[in-house]
């Protein structure tokens, strides 16, 4: 009988601890509150406040109301679209090419699709395969917790948001980037486990060292989170086709060893003059081009080339191990731009500071 019971307990505490990995929260509550009311403005009726205001109470326009774009804007845009009175300010509106009609204007023929893709959310079946994606970036003791970061769908442009609170994503945007729509969420669920698993507290940083901080992090966060959606396999076969964006994109990356120089060169002069470190910091921010990526996926890749993706991946939490992982791994390449010896003593001075266990193996290493 206690055995049996044991048991029991057993199953159900390992379901739970299943579940809580593959959780993403998820918010579709502005797409839900949109359908009435264009159908209200489709019949050239005005909603009433309290729709407009539950609308814009969603996460998702709470968040991006919050920081650009106003309330305003989208009754205007909406109206526009959809009620039958505005039809010739519309029909000039899109001959002009304005990208909010053009974009708000496909809306219900996305109607279906939206529907369909909802319900796989709801079935976890998106988020099951954007989970798996992202863990190969993940040690096992990084996924015991899940992020509470939800994903918020809304229609605003052909885009979407990171850094507001719920991830925002344009539904339209989302629906058209198709198969690497999951691909997608894994990236920022990437960063969301990353968040939970950092290795020291961002609070107690010192406000002196807050921009140098940021820089290191982004360069670690979206070179990682990258490998997830567009490792340099993809955008490289994606240029060979004369994709317009990749060629860009690669054309940023290959810019890296220039700007990894210049990186070394602000931080060189941040280790003489202590008393500059948060202008310095700024500086170092301002020489980082698309938040970290293409000079973030050059590093990632010269470190998995060289290194493997192991010591990576467990110091995927640790800003100052990815400088270190680096020089360790351009040890192997000279010709490859890297941080000078007192650089890295620097930066482990700060590491010393804030992290918990800081990298001392992996320093010895990184001098060159
Ligand atoms: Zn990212």
């Amino acid at each position: 009988m206690i055995k049996k019971q044991f048991f029991t307990i057993l199953i159900v505490s390992q379901f739970i601890f299943l579940s809580g990995q593959a959780q993403m929260k998820y918010d579709f509550s502005a797409i839900d509150q949109l359908w009435p009311i264009i159908n209200t403005l489709q019949q050239d009726q005005e909603p009433i406040d309290e729709i407009w205001e539950t609308l814009f109470k969603t996460p998702g326009y709470a968040a991006l109301l919050k920081y650009e774009l106003s309330e305003a804007f989208f009754k205007k845009h909406l109206r526009l679209t959809y009620k039958p009175s505005m039809k010739t300010n519309k029909q000039e509106l899109l001959a002009a090419n304005n990208r909010y009609i053009l974009h708000y204007d496909k809306l219900l023929s996305y109607k279906d699709s939206i529907l369909v893709f909802q319900a796989q959310f709801k079935n976890t079946e998106i988020v099951n395969q954007a989970l798996q994606l992202t863990s190969e970036y993940l040690t096992p003791e990084m996924l015991k917790n899940a992020p509470s970061t939800p994903l918020a769908f809304i229609l605003f442009d052909r885009d979407a948001r990171g850094g507001y609170g719920p991830i925002i994503f344009d539904i339209i945007f989302v629906l058209d980037k198709k198969e690497k729509a999951t691909s997608l969420f894994a990236h920022e669920l990437h960063h969301g486990y990353r968040m939970l698993n950092m290795a020291y507290d961002e609070e107690k940083v010192e406000l002196k060292h807050d921009n140098l901080l940021q820089a290191l992090n982004w360069l670690q966060q979206e070179g990682i989170a990258d490998q997830v959606n567009i490792p340099s396999e993809y955008i490289l076969s994606l240029a060979k086709k004369n994709d317009e964006w990749a060629i860009n994109y690669q054309r940023k990356i290959d810019q890296s060893p220039d700007i990894i120089i210049k990186l070394n060169m602000i931080l060189n002069n941040m280790v003489v003059s202590e008393n500059n470190l948060a202008e310095l910091g700024r500086e170092l921010v301002s020489n980082i081009p698309q938040s970290g990526h293409p000079t973030g996926d050059y590093m990632v890749e010269k470190i998995i080339k060289y290194l493997g993706k192991k010591d990576l991946i467990e110091t995927g939490g640790n800003p100052f191990a990815f400088i270190y992982l680096y020089n360790i791994a351009v040890k192997n390449d000279m010709t490859l731009p890297f941080f000078s010896k007192q650089v890295i003593t620097f930066l482990h001075e700060i590491e010393k500071q804030y992290v918990k266990q800081p990298r001392f193996d992996l320093v010895k290493k990184a001098y060159i």
